[in-house]
């Protein structure tokens, strides 16, 4: 609700603050148990820090968390670590992840193990579940990351990730690494674990065909704000804001014959520490107005559950 994240930025001698990035500024979502939120938009746009921030890696600047009703952004850091198997996240690089000098079944006994959550017997026996419902076997529990190949290892992150049965699961750019016929490979398998564990996925991609596959709400982000949010249906079929128009228009067609009319976004993503007037995509924005400098645009709900920021739509 309302969260806020800025990163300082340092400058002169003395090291004073002289500015601020606007990673994540002022934005309000929900995602329901056992849906799938995507976070959608450019690279710079916000999106890993807000999943960051939701985990707690990083202090919001202001605004609040929740999850199941309770306030998390409050809970100081040592206390939060009880709740922080809870929320787990899986990144786009497995191996960067993995540590490589450990076995995968250590890699999966040290979370249950840190968090107490089961004796060393019982953590053996789930060990060896886990590894087969991610598709591998527990002849393989005793090779190390580097014997695998990036699918597989995204398979062993996941395990990891699940192992601790979570609630939420952030999936930061976590098939965009992977060649498509192994990232279809590795998304029908988070759809399956999703439907067993009950699991609410919050995922973040860059690839808007990915997203259609997989989700069931998307929020299109732009420069720290989010610019439309709703049901994956309404927003591939009646997006709102120009932003999305011109990023869905981007998409390749799997029908050659279908005439789409691609929207060229001119310029590039303004610089975050000094973000323009009124609404953040103005200066790309093929139907900016003289309002758009004046007035930051609301983030009204235009049709049911389906929300935009932009003066087109509240005029
Ligand atoms: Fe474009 Fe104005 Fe809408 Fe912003 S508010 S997206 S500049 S029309
Ligand atoms: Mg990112």
């Amino acid at each position: 609700k309302n969260l806020k994240k800025y990163f300082p930025i340092k400058g002169g001698v003395l090291k004073k603050t002289i500015g601020n990035v606007k990673a994540v500024d002022d934005i309000t979502f929900n995602v329901k148990r056992n849906e799938t939120l995507s976070l959608v938009g450019e690279s710079g746009c916000g999106k890993s820090t807000t999943g960051r921030t939701i985990l707690k890696l990083y202090e919001p600047t202001s605004g609040e968390i929740f999850l199941n009703g309770q306030k998390i952004s409050d809970i100081p850091r040592g206390k939060f670590r009880r709740m922080r198997k809870d929320i787990q996240m899986i990144f786009q690089d497995p191996f960067s992840s993995l540590n490589p000098r450990m076995t995968v079944r250590s890699l999966l006994l040290e979370p249950l193990l840190t968090h107490k959550l089961a004796s060393r017997k019982e953590a053996n026996e789930l060990v060896g579940e886990m590894i087969e419902k991610v598709g591998l076997s527990k002849e393989q529990l005793d090779r190390y990351p580097h014997e695998f190949s990036g699918g597989q290892r995204q398979r062993i992150s996941i395990a990891r990730a699940l192992i601790v049965k979570p609630k939420v699961v952030i999936l930061d750019e976590a098939v965009s690494a992977l060649d498509v016929s192994i990232q279809s490979q590795i998304l029908n398998l988070l759809i399956k674990l999703q439907e067993e564990f009950e699991l609410t996925y919050v995922f973040i991609s860059h690839d808007l065909n990915v997203v259609q596959h997989l989700s069931d709400r998307v929020g299109v982000m732009y420069l720290g704000q989010m610019m439309e949010l709703g049901e994956t249906k309404d927003i591939y079929n009646n997006p709102l804001h120009p932003y999305t128009r011109a990023l869905l228009s981007a998409i390749p067609s799997l029908d050659p014959y279908e005439k789409k009319e691609r929207i060229i976004l001119h310029g590039d993503v303004p610089d975050p520490s000094n973000p323009p007037s009124g609404c953040p995509f103005r200066l790309r924005c093929p139907k900016a107005h003289d309002r758009c400098a004046e007035e930051k645009p609301r983030f009204l709900e235009k049709e049911k559950n389906h929300w935009v920021a932009c003066h087109l739509f509240d005029e």
